[in-house]
């Protein structure tokens, strides 16, 4: 039997990889973003369990921070949400699947309305009910994903009186504000002002993080920032906000291979000369995408290792993965260490870069097998 190890200890040293989250960080960002749109209402968006990085933690987080209103995607999501911000206003994107309308009401989520046959069926649940229920209408400027048309719109402004609820918030979703100067979002900004003019008395909302950041133009009343919010950043080439997340492996092997030996699966990338190299503990199962991969006709991503960045050699197994570290000096790196494949110096976006994705999937694809560290919150 081992003395003197805490179960925290314990838990640390056998983790194959940590995934850090950075609640301080986080609620900077939300109160920076707060802080940028002025009098309009800075929400926070959690869909997916915070993009991956735990409701639980993270919306606590964001509400003891100064935010009220929150969005998710799913029902579920919703569901969960209000057990752990029993007072906060929630809204559920993806809308009202046929049937669902109690769960909403027992909840006290919000739909985000995105078709006739939706509003119709939570008037007629309000109705049937005797309640007036607040709802979110979602329209449609030009993504042409979810949300009502510009006819189907002006009909309802039109015949507004005769809905059983009071819609709460006119929202509509940026497609290309990611894209510094797109004109399609100014298009889409313009469409909005002239469709939320029909509703004066109702809150309006536009922005994601993307045009939260593009200036006070697309604030309207609620600003529904995302990935801003989790360190990615949100324009394009664009800085982002503190880094919430770093992502370390252990280093569970030191070896070396001669000259012109292959590394890994398939044998894709060869040494070049005689090569140390060190094994890590983490791999495609836990959101190190393939892609990332190294070959000898394509450098992938690095790691960072006693504060050096080192190549990854070869394809990313699913458990494993293997980096260069001939240019340590001897005894840098042992059995046990840690590499930091995000942080560090390794931005989330430049990690995503590298997978060719964006930082949303990378978030979103970390996956459960990481000793999760909270700090701060
Ligand atoms: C995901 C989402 C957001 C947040 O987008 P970010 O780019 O992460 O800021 C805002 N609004 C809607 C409708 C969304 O689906």
């Amino acid at each position: 039997m081992m003395h003197g190890i805490s179960p925290e200890e314990s838990a640390l040293r056998e983790a194959p990889s940590i995934l850090t989250i950075d609640l301080s960080a986080l609620a900077e960002n939300w109160r920076t973003l707060s802080r940028k749109c002025g009098r309009s209402e800075c929400a926070a968006v959690v869909k997916a369990s915070a993009y991956g990085l735990g409701i639980e933690r993270v919306a606590p987080a964001l509400w003891n921070a100064g935010a009220e209103t929150f969005f998710v995607a799913h029902l579920s999501e919703g569901v969960r949400l209000r057990e752990i911000l029993p007072q906060a206003v929630i809204y559920v994107l993806n809308g009202l699947l046929p049937g669902t309308a109690p769960t909403f009401a027992r909840s006290q989520l919000r739909p985000a309305l995105g078709s006739t046959p939706e509003i119709a069926e939570w008037s007629d649940f309000c109705a049937a009910e005797k309640v007036d229920l607040p709802a979110a209408i979602h329209l449609d400027t030009g993504m042409h994903r979810l949300g009502l048309s510009v006819d189907e719109t002006l009909r309802l402004a039109d015949t507004r009186r005769l809905l059983a609820f009071t819609p709460s918030l006119m929202m509509s979703h940026l497609a290309c504000a990611d894209e510094k100067g797109n004109p399609a979002t100014e298009r889409q900004l313009a469409v909005f002002t002239d469709l939320v003019r029909r509703f004066p008395d109702v809150p309006a909302s536009l922005a994601n993080s993307a045009g939260t950041m593009t200036g006070q133009d697309y604030h309207f009343d609620l600003v529904r920032p995302g990935i801003a919010l989790y360190g990615g950043a949100p324009i394009g080439g664009g800085a982002a906000l503190n880094p919430v997340v770093k992502l370390q492996a252990r280093v569970i092997q030191v070896l070396t291979a001669e000259r012109g030996e292959g590394v890994g699966y398939g044998g894709a990338e060869h040494t070049r000369r005689e090569t140390r190299i060190a094994t890590l503990s983490l791999g495609y199962a836990d959101g190190v995408f393939r892609s990332v991969g190294s070959s000898d006709a394509r450098p992938g991503a690095a790691a960072i290792i006693a504060g050096r960045r080192c190549p990854l050699i070869g394809r990313v197994s699913m458990d494993l993965m293997s980096v260069d570290v001939t240019e340590l000096p001897e005894g840098a790196v042992e059995r046990g260490d840690l590499a930091t494949l995000i942080g560090d110096g390794i931005t989330l976006d430049a990690f995503a870069a590298v997978a060719g994705t964006i930082s949303y999937e990378i978030l979103t694809s970390l996956g459960h097998r990481h000793l999760r560290r909270y700090l701060g919150g």
